[in-house]
């Protein structure tokens, strides 16, 4: 291991040299079966032949523009992006680098949202306790988990967080001479696949429309065909204002974005937002291909059937370690009596084939797989799963 990096992350003593699928290959020639999709970054698995050739094609073509002028690929793939999510009511999109990026746009397009419909005052983003929104200080002062927040105050101010599901509670923090925006994970990531109700959710829909309050979906780790759905805010049935998305955007090259739908599509003019790699040609080439594998029949109705069986496998081991199951699509929760950590590092050092888990929280693993694994791929990965427990 290297030790020139600052050391900010817990890594595990293994380095890849090669990926294919869902299989990563490390230094010693060892294979791992990989459930975590680089944090639901690679959703198409490693070396995705179409993907490889899309970044090739566009690295020999173009790599950069700045934002004074616009490459033939961005463009392509802005618009389609959009037309991905006009289901969801989206109408214009900016494209960022980083879902951190995405959510800080966002909360900036709310401000401003409000200010230009209601006057000064009115700027409170309200989100979750429990959330994940990312590390700058502004998408950290979102983040309602104190335990990111020591060290590194003072924060953006106009926070608010409120215990998701409670609607008492929401309805309290909504308050409409001060709240510019909601802000939340249909299914929190981070927070230990924390799925929040239809009704909490349609609930919330109507107390912000009537409160002139943009209804905003972060997702950066649940969308993009994560829960079956192209983006999961379509599979509670919800039409937010404004979507975030990053991750497995571009496959695994960096890439941000926040659409917005009718409300707020206008809102940002020239000047007030901007983003030097934001819509890199060879990000939008890789995304073009998320887009179309995406739109592909039958593929986001796999997606489903694949969570389905994850879940029916895990509910069939009925280990006395495993205390809770949820999910939805290739987005999966395992509570644990025991400490996830132990068992993750376990997952991976094991001698032959290795399995790389995430944990979220103390007690409870994260399963996200890519959604081009094969149903024999997921048997042998929660096989392993059901001996290490
Ligand atoms: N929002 C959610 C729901 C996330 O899961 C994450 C990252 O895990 C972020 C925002 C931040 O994304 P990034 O690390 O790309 O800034």
């Amino acid at each position: 291991m290297s030790d020139v990096f600052m050391n900010t992350y817990h890594r595990l003593p293994v380095t890849f040299v090669k990926g294919d699928g869902v299989w990563l290959t490390d230094t010693n020639g060892k294979k791992y079966l990989d459930f975590s999709s680089g944090i639901a970054v690679n959703c198409l698995g490693h070396a995705y032949p179409p993907l490889v050739k899309a970044i090739s094609d566009q690295a020999a073509k173009i790599n950069h523009t700045c934002n004074y002028f616009m490459s033939d690929t961005s463009m392509a793939f802005a618009e389609k992006l959009v037309a991905a999510c006009a289901g969801a009511g989206m109408k214009k999109v900016f494209l960022a680098n980083s879902g951190a990026e995405a959510n800080e746009g966002a909360c900036k397009l709310a401000r401003k949202y409000s200010l230009v419909r209601h006057g000064e005052g009115r700027h409170t983003i309200v989100t979750l306790r429990g959330s994940f929104h990312g590390r700058t200080i502004t998408t950290l002062s979102a983040t309602g988990q104190d335990v990111l927040h020591k060290d590194f105050g003072p924060f953006t101010e106009g926070f608010v967080y409120v215990p998701g599901g409670d609607l008492n509670a929401l309805d309290k923090a909504l308050d409409p001479n001060t709240t510019a925006g909601l802000l939340l994970e249909a299914i929190q990531g981070e927070g230990g696949i924390r799925i929040q109700s239809q009704e909490y959710l349609a609930a919330a829909a109507k107390l912000c429309a009537e409160r002139d309050i943009l209804f905003m979906f972060d997702e950066i780790q649940c969308g993009l065909g994560r829960t079956g759905t192209f983006l999961a805010c379509e599979g509670f049935g919800i039409k937010p204002d404004v979507v975030t998305l990053a991750k497995g955007l571009a496959a695994g090259i960096p890439a941000g974005a926040f659409l917005a739908g009718e409300k707020a599509a206008d809102v940002l003019q020239i000047g007030d937002h901007g983003s030097t790699f934001g819509g890199n040609p060879i990000a939008a080439a890789a995304g073009l291909v998320v887009l179309e594998t995406l739109a592909k029949p039958g593929f986001l109705k796999e997606i489903s059937r694949k969570g389905e069986k994850i879940l029916d496998i895990l509910k069939s081991l009925k280990h006395p370690k495993i205390s809770g199951i949820r999910g939805k699509g290739l987005m999966a929760g395992v509570d644990l009596s025991v400490e996830a950590w132990p068992i993750l590092e376990a997952a991976v050092s094991r001698a032959q084939t290795g399995l790389l888990l995430l944990g979220a929280g103390k007690q409870t693993l994260r399963l996200l797989p890519p959604y081009t694994i094969t149903d024999a791929e997921l048997e042998q990965g929660l096989e392993i799963l059901g001996s290490l427990l």
